[in-house]
């Protein structure tokens, strides 16, 4: 049977997919481009500060202007606890890149994937990628209701990555860890991300846009699974120390989420005709501050990558594309652990499994294929 033809699909409308949809439409604007999405951007979602120097790429992406309108939190400083109880505050004034930005994420990615509709990319919401089928110049890939032929596909779906066995593609847990967050409204501040190391893990604090806060627990699921009980995350919550005071007494809680916030890898970054972006190349952990950053670099080089493999150069574009996934990695997990080696001033199992360990060489995380 006859079935719908596409030049990219992109499986995934977060920043990662949606930055792709929008340069693959820059860069070939004669190419069909189709992104699937899941959900419909309606559902709260983790992951709400935005470094400074995703200024330079949203100017790329041409979003620049629909994100200033958008007015979100401007972020004035980083306050933390962490390798000792005296506090370091951060202002931005003093920052190269200028301030960050506290985000209202389902906003973030709805002014994302608004862009690649009005670039020309066909957008679906509510409608899931089922699985992926090697077709000889591309994918097929299964719909709810129906087929798709892509002759690339960007595979940007997160961290879910149940489309890895579709792709041959094996998925590397490098380090377990759970955010039990909780989200409040009544509870406004003055752009400040608090953070705080406390024995069970660390916490952190943003205050969000229309006066609304996050307030997260991360610490490892099979020490934190007694966090999913508002009590205990409350009693938790009451023994620190810069968090608890961030919640006004008038604060309500609105909603609670528990998701899985460890480093991983998918191996290899790119294959015959499929390149994987954001999370679901590389998931960070939440301490770097780094994930969305990552997902529209990577969503932009995936483009990159997906056209040069439908112009016939596939194989120089996964070898490129997969270094430059090597070295992000590296960067990154050296990065990671002196920062938490910093802070292991406790003798619990947190701290204690975050002790220096031996050295994770980026080059055997990513092969060529
Ligand atoms: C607790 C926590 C706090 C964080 N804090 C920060 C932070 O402060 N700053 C920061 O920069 N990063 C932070 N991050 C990381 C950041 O949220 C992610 O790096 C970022 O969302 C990655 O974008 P993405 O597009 O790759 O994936 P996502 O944003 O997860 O988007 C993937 C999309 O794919 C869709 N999807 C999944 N499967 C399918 C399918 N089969 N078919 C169709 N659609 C599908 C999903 O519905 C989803 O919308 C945090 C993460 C966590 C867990």
């Amino acid at each position: 049977m006859p079935c719908e033809q596409a030049d990219f699909v992109v499986i995934g409308g977060g920043p990662a997919g949606a930055a792709a949809a929008l340069m693959l439409r820059r860069h070939a604007p004669g190419r069909r481009v189709v992104l699937f999405e899941a959900g419909r951007h309606e559902l709260i979602k983790p992951g709400e500060m935005l470094a400074a120097v995703a200024q330079g790429l949203l100017r790329q992406l041409g979003v620049w202007t629909p994100f200033l309108a958008a007015a979100f939190v401007e972020n004035r400083a980083v306050v933390s606890a962490w390798a000792r109880e005296a506090l370091d505050e951060r202002y931005s004034i003093f920052s190269a890149h200028g301030a960050g930005w506290q985000l209202d994420r389902a906003r973030f990615d709805q002014i994302l994937v608004q862009a690649a509709a009005a670039a020309g990319a066909q957008v679906r919401l509510g409608c899931e990628v089922r699985s992926a089928v090697r077709e000889d110049q591309g994918w097929r890939l299964k719909l709810a209701d129906g087929d798709i032929f892509a002759g690339a596909v960007i595979w940007a779906t997160g961290r879910s990555w149940r489309l890895a066995r579709s792709f041959g593609a094996k998925l590397r847990v490098h380090g377990h860890l759970a955010a039990y967050t909780r989200f409040f409204d009544r509870a406004p501040g003055d752009g400040r991300m608090v953070i705080e190391a406390r024995p069970e893990g660390w916490w952190y604090s943003a205050d969000l846009p229309g006066g609304r806060r996050v307030v997260a627990c991360l610490t490892d699921p099979d020490l934190g699974s007694g966090l999913r009980d508002p009590e205990s995350w409350y009693r938790a919550l009451a023994a620190t120390r810069l968090i608890a005071p961030l919640l006004p007494p008038g604060a309500r809680e609105t909603a609670m989420l528990v998701k899985s916030a460890g480093t991983a890898t998918v191996d290899p970054a790119a294959g015959e005709r499929w390149v994987a972006a954001g999370d679901c190349l590389f998931a960070a952990d939440p301490l770097s501050s780094r994930g969305i950053v990552h997902a529209l670099r990577s969503g932009i080089l995936a483009a990159y990558a997906a056209s040069d493999m439908v112009d016939g150069r596939d194989d120089l574009a996964r070898t490129r594309y997969a270094m430059i996934a090597s070295q992000g990695f590296a960067d990154y997990a050296s990065a990671l652990d002196v920062h938490y080696a910093a802070a292991a001033r406790w003798d619990t199992a947190f701290w204690q499994r975050r002790r220096p360990q031996p050295e994770v060489r980026a080059a055997d995380l990513y092969h060529n294929t």
